[in-house]
């Protein structure tokens, strides 16, 4: 008769504390009779299961595989869409994908460590090493210029698939993860009693086909709609900015081969941002009006080009007009911009063209969590919290939880406590939340700061804008927070 072993708090096994084992693997060293047949609740038993295949996921699933702490863990990732397109991604050099985050130099960092960077395809990553940024109606101005001797980057910009290709080959190299895609999460809900398996205070995941996972630490890196959250009674609090996010992909005239520079302006209606990728191709984001959003996805080619170009030149007053404009902008653009005296030298290279079908929108919003952990849940990336992407900050918090939680269950792990328990995860919490909430609160508040052309209002955030600008020290330190240095 084969033995059913008895599920124990890890701390009951005094001579496995130090082990890196599965926490599976260590209950086989103290079986019990069996007194109840559950082999499919058995194979279908976890360390950690993780609801979501997004950047976020896919960073903790390759980081648990190949950490040496915790890679004898029992881990199942579940992801509705079909990860082949990450997997299969062949890229043409000749477009580029109009989703691309710009990576900060300690996400970059902890990426290598996991071994996942040396798998993203390198010549179709751009690093920037200046910034220039301004207000739209006073034309204040920050820059943050490319220091030759120190020669320091500030982001890479990444298209996401780029990155996702690069942790599923990662992980395919490790292997041991059990990837479950194209299959949905239908419900979650606790575990049974099975007599000497007691599953109670485990989440149980039901994905289509019926099948169910349970696991000893459920995480969501669901998104901003988590599943995972609303199961664990986890409010996400925050507001809907009324703005959308355009972006797209475009070619610009020729830029200077080696520095690169990133290029913001502040209009009232949201900031316009110019962000480099290799050649002289360049991915938008235009945060905006729901109203102009849905008109630059209307207008032809030539327009929606015109009036890019517009936005970074012409005045917020200018630009209020054209974007009401049906037709006919372009030659709009040429008309004003013969009659308005445009300072060339900090705006970005002239844009010629934008890539067919690359232009899309997402409304905005502010969201964060109350906690990201609860008994045998925790949270990260989106599912934790989503913020406004002026500071392209989002996805770059999401691999900073990756980091904290993978440290949290490393200790776990070699003090042999229980991995799913929430004093094994305070420290991830603790870790994290505060640290979000001020970068979440500052972007915040910068889109309100600069989302009025109100005179005084103005004069202020000008004043303040010129004043950081003349303090090197202070800009060096804004740099290295930007850079991702902790
Ligand atoms: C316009 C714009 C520009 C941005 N620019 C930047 C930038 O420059 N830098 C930066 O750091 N960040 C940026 N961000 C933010 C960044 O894109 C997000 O933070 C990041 O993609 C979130 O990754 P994630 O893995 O947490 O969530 P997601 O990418 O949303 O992944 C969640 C996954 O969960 C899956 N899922 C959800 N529910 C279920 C279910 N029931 N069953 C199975 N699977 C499920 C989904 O299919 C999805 O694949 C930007 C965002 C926007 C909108």
């Amino acid at each position: 008769m084969k033995p059913i072993w008895r599920l124990r708090p890890r701390t009951a096994i005094p001579h496995l504390r130090n082990s890196a084992q599965s926490q599976f693997t260590a209950l086989r060293y103290s079986p019990v009779p069996r007194t109840y047949t559950t082999t499919n609740v058995l194979e279908n038993l976890y360390d950690v299961v993780i609801v979501g295949g997004g950047p976020a996921g896919l960073s903790l699933a390759t980081s648990l595989r190949s950490s040496s702490v915790t890679s004898r863990l029992r881990v199942a990732l579940i992801e509705g869409l079909d990860l082949d397109v990450g997997r299969k991604w062949k890229p043409s050099g000749e477009s580029y994908s109009n989703r691309v985050s710009s990576l900060t130099p300690g996400s970059v960092g902890f990426l290598t460590d996991i071994g996942a960077w040396k798998h993203v395809q390198r010549n179709r990553v751009q690093a920037y090493h200046g910034m220039q940024v301004w207000d739209g109606v006073s034309g204040s101005r920050i820059e943050f210029n490319w220091d030759v001797k120190n020669s320091s980057t500030i982001a890479y910009m990444t298209e996401n698939v780029n990155l996702v290709h690069g942790l599923l080959s990662r992980l395919e190299e490790l292997g041991g993860a059990q990837l479950i895609d194209k299959t949905r999460v239908e419900g979650i809900s606790f575990g049974e009693d099975h007599g000497t398996l007691d599953l109670r205070t485990w989440p149980v995941v039901q994905i289509t086909g019926g099948r169910k996972l349970a696991a000893r630490l459920l995480v969501g890196a669901d998104g901003a709609n988590s599943p995972v959250r609303t199961f664990a009674g986890i409010e996400s609090r925050g507001w809907d900015y009324g703005r959308h996010g355009v972006v797209a992909t475009v070619k610009t005239e020729d830029m200077p081969s080696v520095e690169r520079t990133a290029y913001q302006r502040f209009l009232p209606t949201g900031p316009i941002a110019l962000l480099p990728l290799p050649e002289n191709f360049a991915t938008l984001v235009w945060s905006t009006t729901p109203e102009i959003a849905a008109q630059l996805k209307k207008l032809s080619p030539t327009d929606f080009v015109a009036m890019v170009n517009s936005a970074f030149r012409l005045s917020h007053v200018d630009i209020a007009y054209m974007a009401k404009m049906d037709g006919g902008i372009s030659q709009e653009y040429q008309w004003r911009q013969s009659v308005t005296p445009i300072d060339s030298a900090g705006v970005p290279s002239t844009v010629l063209e934008v890539q067919e079908k690359s232009i899309a929108s997402f409304p905005l919003k502010m969201r964060h969590a109350d906690s990201y952990i609860s008994e045998r849940m925790a949270l990260v990336g989106d599912a934790a919290h989503t913020v406004h992407p002026l500071a392209g900050q989002g996805l770059n918090q999401g691999i900073g939880d990756v980091q904290s939680l993978i440290r949290t269950l490393e200790t776990a792990v070699q003090t042999g406590k229980d991995i799913g328990s929430t004093l094994s995860l305070e420290s991830y919490y603790s870790d994290q939340y505060f640290k979000n909430n001020l970068m979440i609160g500052v972007v915040d508040k910068l889109h309100k700061l600069y989302g009025t052309a109100f005179p005084p209002v103005v004069a202020v955030r000008s004043l303040g804008l010129r004043a950081v600008n003349a303090m090197e020290g202070l800009k060096s330190m804004i740099m290295k927070q930007a850079a991702g240095e902790r």
